[in-house]
């Protein structure tokens, strides 16, 4: 299958999971993961008209997106990775979303960069979701602080939450907290679901989901 073809498949496997979640057709975003792709491997998908698309390593998205907005109008790319505080510079500059906002230092990184370039990606705080020690993230229990912190001490809009499920567990209790944690901050938007269970993060709240493999074929790494 082409990757325009598995981008069809996915887009109306998302539209079943929001109607069964009785969620409106459409409210979903789609952004496809195009980590370790090629420039040559992400036009077709451009072609076939996605325009948002996810990244997790600051430089590697420098070295093709450039190219590649610069070709098409519209684009909207996301960071989903982990930020280096030598990079924020660069990631405030080059995304228009930034997903993985994890610590105290680097949200307040973001927001002297943001001042400095007068431009303003929208931020999400990632949620350690497991408590994984090897995981970036915040804590779930540190969360309200974080966000509250982030909002009134650095003046930074949080527009949205996203977690990593682990890889061994249901990932249907990760989904859950993650929107409690939203409703709990006035937070609607919530990045969660990947290829293997964007259906199941739809069902549990998802409107944001990350989709790699399932569109651009398997990667030889990450
Ligand atoms: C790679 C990645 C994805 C996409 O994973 P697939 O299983 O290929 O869909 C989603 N989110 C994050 C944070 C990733 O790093």
């Amino acid at each position: 299958m082409s990757a325009r073809e598995n981008l069809e498949t996915i887009r109306a496997a998302i539209a079943v999971a929001e109607s069964e979640a009785g969620r409106q057709t459409g409210m979903v975003r789609l952004v496809a993961v195009s980590k370790t792709k090629t420039a040559d491997e992400i036009r077709p998908v451009i072609a076939a008209g996605q325009r948002v698309f996810g990244e997790n390593r600051v430089q590697e998205a420098q070295s093709k997106w450039p190219g590649l907005t610069a070709e098409t109008a519209g684009i909207e790319l996301h960071l989903i990775g982990p930020l280096q505080s030598n990079k924020t510079a660069d990631a405030v500059a080059l995304f228009d979303v930034i997903q993985t906002v994890d610590r105290v230092k680097i949200a307040r990184e973001i927001a002297r960069e943001m001042e400095k370039q007068g431009k303003r990606p929208a931020l999400y705080v990632q949620i350690n979701t497991g408590s994984e020690p090897q995981k970036a993230g915040i804590e779930p229990k540190e969360a309200g602080g974080f966000i509250e912190l982030c909002r009134t001490d650095l003046g930074l809009e949080i527009a949205g939450l996203m977690c990593i499920p682990p890889a061994e567990e249901n990932p249907g209790p990760h989904f859950a907290l993650l929107a409690k944690i939203g409703r709990d901050n006035n937070i609607d938007v919530l990045s969660m679901g990947m290829s293997g269970d964007f259906e199941t993060a739809i069902a549990l709240g998802a409107t944001t989901v990350r989709v790699g493999s399932a569109i651009f074929g398997a990667r030889q790494s990450i």
